[in-house]
């Protein structure tokens, strides 16, 4: 078994890479280091089955750079609002031009391919909790356009190359996961709370932080994108993945607060544009075609988190 995972350096990718090693899957990391960073995969240079190559996924790969595949699962994409809004023309790219590419390769070497698709293609949702039926209700003219419009596009790339080609096209929406080697410094709600609290700075809530997240931790996600890689070929999605344990964003604040025993105050800050006012995953789904739910709960995840940003942050 040989897998293709783009996005390998970056939180979610390499604790994929580490887990397909670990069922003994051959892998090929790709990844253009924009917001990736080598130190998340680095324990894996000693290691026969892995390759890394540096690429961006917007340049065509040909089937001879990348060997015999049977799998390719598309992370490539950068996923924080501060990371997808520094540069949103890119962000577009790596979802239209970099998605088509791969469905291409996969198309040449005949591989089953996997999209990262995301909670925001639901937007500010007006149904609660999100089903996957559910079409979504995105601003298309707004800062986070570029992504969850991105992200909605390459839905329809995936859908569109299984209709015309037969290719086995899988895509999942992966709701907010959380855990170690998430990059301290791009914004993410628990990442940053986690370091802020560490380092005695103020926790900055956006808003009133009556926002909701639905908070996953990373063993549990990575799981349910390796039960969907491996599922019926007829099972195309879209599955949501993701644990539907509710939070407000301020709950959230007040549990790393205690978690930590930080003295850190709580302060708000302006609520971004668009910041979608509540968030949570119907999972039925995947519980039904894939056996999956998520096992860890957020105390022990969050502790997990927690001693990993100790290590890694003064
Ligand atoms: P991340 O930023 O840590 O990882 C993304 C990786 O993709 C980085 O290593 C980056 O360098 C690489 N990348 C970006 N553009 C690229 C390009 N054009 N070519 C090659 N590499 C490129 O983010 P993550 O949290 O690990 O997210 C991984 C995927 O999962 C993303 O597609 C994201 O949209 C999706 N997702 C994540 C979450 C979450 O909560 N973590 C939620 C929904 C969806
Ligand atoms: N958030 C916050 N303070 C921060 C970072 C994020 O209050 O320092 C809020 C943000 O406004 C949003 C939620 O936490 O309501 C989740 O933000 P994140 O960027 O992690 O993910 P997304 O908005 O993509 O769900």
């Amino acid at each position: 078994m040989r897998a293709l995972v783009t996005g390998a350096a970056g939180f979610l990718g390499s604790h994929l890479c580490d887990r397909l090693r670990r069922d003994g899957v051959e892998v090929l990391g790709i990844d253009n280091l924009d917001t990736g960073r080598r130190v998340n995969i680095a324990h894996l240079a000693g290691d026969a089955g892995f390759r890394f190559l540096e690429h961006d996924i917007t340049q065509a790969l040909s089937p001879a750079e990348v060997g015999p595949l049977d799998v390719i699962f598309n992370l490539a994409c950068p996923a924080s609002p501060f990371a997808y809004q520094r540069d949103p023309l890119f962000t577009l790219d790596t979802n239209y031009i970099g998605t088509r590419n791969l469905l291409e390769l996969a198309r040449d070497i005949g591989a089953v391919i996997l999209q990262a698709s995301t909670s925001e293609v639901y937007g500010d949702p007006t149904i609660h909790p999100q089903v996957e039926s559910y079409w979504g209700n995105v601003n298309c003219f707004g800062t986070r356009s570029c992504y969850d419009e991105g992200k909605r596009v390459a839905e329809t790339l995936m859908l569109e190359y299984g209709r015309r080609y037969g290719l086995r096209v899988k895509v999942v929406r992966i709701f907010n996961t959380y855990g170690p080697r998430m990059d301290p410094e791009d914004g993410r709600v628990v990442s940053s709370f986690i370091v802020q609290a560490v380092r005695g700075e103020p926790i900055t809530v956006f808003g009133d932080g009556s926002q909701t997240r639905s908070l996953c931790y990373v063993d549990d996600l990575i799981d349910g994108l390796v039960r969907m890689a491996a599922s019926e070929p007829d099972f195309i999605g879209p599955v949501n993945l993701g644990n539907p344990t509710e939070l407000t964003v301020l709950e959230t604040a007040r549990i790393i607060k205690e978690m930590t025993g930080s003295s850190s105050p709580i302060v708000f800050k302006d609520l971004p544009q668009d910041d979608p006012m509540k968030r949570k995953p119907d999972i039925s789904v995947a519980e039904s075609r894939l056996g999956w739910r998520p096992q860890i709960p957020f105390a022990d995840g969050a502790t997990r988190t927690i001693e990993h940003f100790r290590d890694v942050v003064e």
